[in-house]
């Protein structure tokens, strides 16, 4: 295991009332579970959408230790044929937890095979090949199936309709951030001072996972520069080092602004040649660094394409052009 996923493992919250921030999901959820304690039975499915790392994988868990059920982990690009699912799926115990991340990358017959599975806790398993193959249903015991995905609407209609409870991920404020980093230094016994958690929080892109790692590196930073305690100024300077800019910009949200003032004037830019120009799969650029752009009002979503805002244009150091000519 890498430090990073030792550490992820570590500091992940175990609790509902330990998950910072997301309250409207975290409320909503919480009835969900509640209700079904109170019935006795496995909580209806949950489909939970958002940028990477703020909070999918540890709400599943955290879904599975509510209900002190086992929890079960897959993903949909390890889910390629229908049988890998159905073998999942006839092995599940009551009222498990099923969590299956970047379920909108399952092969198409396995999400068929899923919304059986889904709605009558059944499947149709098909034995042999050719004229001889026959299908079998199978009982499953009632579980729960938690999907994550970057976004709802990478999903089809059908599977989406079938998950009872939606939760949407936003991206964090910074106070909720620096809750976060001050629960994680306590863990890496590090001395931060309160403008040193600003600091690093404001830089963090509004995610968990992303605050965490910036943490590491300013402990790394210190460290080495033997600081005692990391204040504003230790944070910044170690952070600007990893390409960080103060307001949480990274490498591939600082290339598609680029790509989008240098290359074309500010936009409209269709997102697949966005994608080409910085060298990503198009559904990173979509689903990794639109959202915070987007957010922080540097590029907007308009039919003709993707455009870059006066912000985006000055926060690059360069003068907007003038659309409004007199
Ligand atoms: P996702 O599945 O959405 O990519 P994860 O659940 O793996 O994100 O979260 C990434 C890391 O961020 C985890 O290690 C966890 O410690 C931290 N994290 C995420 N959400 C929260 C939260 N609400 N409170 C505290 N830590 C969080």
């Amino acid at each position: 295991m890498t430090e990073e996923r030792a550490m992820e493992a570590a500091l992940r919250p175990k609790a509902l009332s330990d998950f910072v921030g997301q309250q409207t999901v975290r409320r909503q959820l919480s009835l969900v579970l509640e209700s079904s304690r109170i019935r006795g039975t496995a909580s209806d499915h949950v489909l939970l959408s958002g940028p990477p790392g703020l909070g999918k994988t540890t709400l599943a868990m955290i879904i599975a230790a509510e209900m002190n059920a086992p929890l079960r982990i897959s993903s949909g690009p390890a889910i390629q044929h229908a049988g890998d699912l159905a073998a999942i799926l006839s092995s599940l115990t009551e009222g498990e937890v099923l969590f299956v991340d970047e379920i909108h990358r399952m092969s198409r017959p396995a999400e068929e095979l899923l919304y059986m599975a889904m709605e009558d806790f059944r499947v149709d398993v098909i034995v042999g090949k050719g004229a001889g193959a026959t299908s079998i249903p199978l009982e499953l015991p009632p579980f729960t199936l938690v999907g994550a995905t970057t976004r709802a609407g990478l999903l089809p209609g059908p599977l989406r309709d079938r998950f009872g409870f939606t939760g949407q991920l936003e991206f964090y404020s910074t106070e909720e951030l620096e809750l976060v980093l001050r629960r994680s230094s306590a863990m890496l016994e590090m001395n931060v001072a309160s403008e040193g958690f600003a600091e690093i929080a404001g830089r963090s892109r509004g995610t968990p996972r992303i605050a965490n790692r910036l943490l590491r590196r300013v402990r790394d930073w210190a460290l080495v520069h033997r600081v005692d305690q990391v204040d504003r100024a230790t944070a910044a300077e170690a952070l600007e080092m990893y390409e960080v800019d103060e307001r949480g910009l990274d490498r591939l949200d600082r290339s598609v602004l680029e790509a989008l003032c240098l290359r074309f004037n500010g936009g409209p830019v269709g997102l697949s040649t966005l994608a080409v120009l910085v060298g990503e799969e198009t559904e990173t650029v979509e689903t990794v660094a639109e959202p915070y752009l987007v957010r922080e009002g540097l590029l907007a979503r308009t039919p003709r394409g993707r455009v870059a805002t006066d912000q985006a244009w000055r926060h690059l150091g360069l003068t907007p052009p003038d659309r409004h000519p007199d």
